[in-house]
């Protein structure tokens, strides 16, 4: 299949590698050119704007930052919709509103082009690896036309109902990570204020009912208060921001992402946007008067 990258971030240079590896043609853009150079090697042609992607691809995955970044790169000057034809398929795997996504596929489908939303979780591991879950939110026969590019990116797809409902159950992972981030930041400062062999407590856990990915996976980066990225601060305060609009809209209570939200609206004031959401534990750390 041919299919288009638009966005060659921490995702999308991965994933685009990915669907390339599997055998279809890529042609991708990203707004900073020089990114994701590895593409060169696996055959993807890098083409001048996301009109051009679109106009050679029969599948076009965007993958920016935000709500308004996708709306950018579909329906800028040389966007997306200037370059499909009726019959592409659009598969936005961003993380965006999902009421948003319900007008974005609106107006794409007035030119004939049908919308996916699918957003991913797994983080800059799962997309390298290729073992993303996928929230799928759209017609059944778009994603049967989308599954074997959806598939060369994810292990877990799931079709969770009509369009933008893929970035509703994306906004319900975010707001379980924020407990679960905490939850497992709180747990380190405890045992590091309280005098604990850190890591075998750890390992102690690793067994019993407060196992947990996070847990397994990022416990070390709290022990170690140093955050190399794998998700930004910054885009999981995004998300929180996403999920606590659809909490307000649905008249939901949701005082753990509220409150994480705004730990990271502090992180990001002290310079940590770029830190990996592990970083809630350096807040958890300066709260308990260990070294920030
Ligand atoms: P990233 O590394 O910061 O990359 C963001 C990408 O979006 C870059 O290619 C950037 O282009 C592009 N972009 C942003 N605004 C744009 C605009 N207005 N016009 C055109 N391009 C624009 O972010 P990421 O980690 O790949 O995340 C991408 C999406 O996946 C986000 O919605 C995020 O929430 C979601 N996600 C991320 C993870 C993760 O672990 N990283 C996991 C699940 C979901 P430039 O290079 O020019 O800046």
């Amino acid at each position: 299949m041919r299919v288009g990258f638009v966005g060659l971030g921490t995702m999308g240079g991965a994933m685009a590698a990915n669907v390339a590896r599997a055998g279809h043609a890529v042609t991708a853009w990203n707004r900073t050119p020089g990114r994701a150079t590895d593409l060169g090697a696996l055959g993807v042609v890098i083409a001048g704007d996301p009109a051009a992607v679109a106009a050679t691809s029969d599948v076009v995955v965007t993958i920016v930052s935000d709500t308004p970044d996708v709306e950018a790169v579909l329906f800028g000057e040389r966007g997306v919709h200037a370059g499909a034809l009726p019959g592409t398929l659009v598969i936005d795997m961003s993380t965006i509103a999902p009421s948003a996504t319900r007008t974005f596929a609106a107006r794409l489908g007035a030119q004939g082009v049908a919308m996916l939303d699918a957003p991913v979780s797994g983080g800059s591991e799962g997309a390298q690896k290729g073992t993303l879950t996928i929230f799928v939110g759209g017609e059944t026969a778009d994603l049967e036309r989308a599954r074997p590019v959806l598939a060369a990116m994810g292990t877990t797809i799931t079709h969770v109902g009509p369009i933008g409902s893929g970035q509703a159950v994306k906004a319900v992972n975010q707001v379980i990570l924020a407990g679960a981030y905490l939850g497992v930041a709180e747990g380190i400062v405890l045992a590091l204020k309280a005098g604990l062999d850190v890591e075998q407590v750890v390992t102690a856990l690793s067994g019993g009912a407060a196992q947990s990915w996070v847990l397994a996976n990022r416990s070390g980066r709290m022990i170690a208060n140093d955050y190399p990225l794998g998700f930004k601060v910054a885009l999981h305060r995004k998300d929180l921001g996403i999920a606590l609009q659809l909490a307000r809209e649905t008249g939901s209570a949701l005082p753990i992402a509220a409150l994480c939200e705004q730990l990271e609206a502090g992180l990001i004031g002290r310079g940590h946007a770029d830190d990996d959401i592990s970083a809630v534990a350096r807040a958890i750390r300066e709260l308990s008067g260990l070294e920030g």
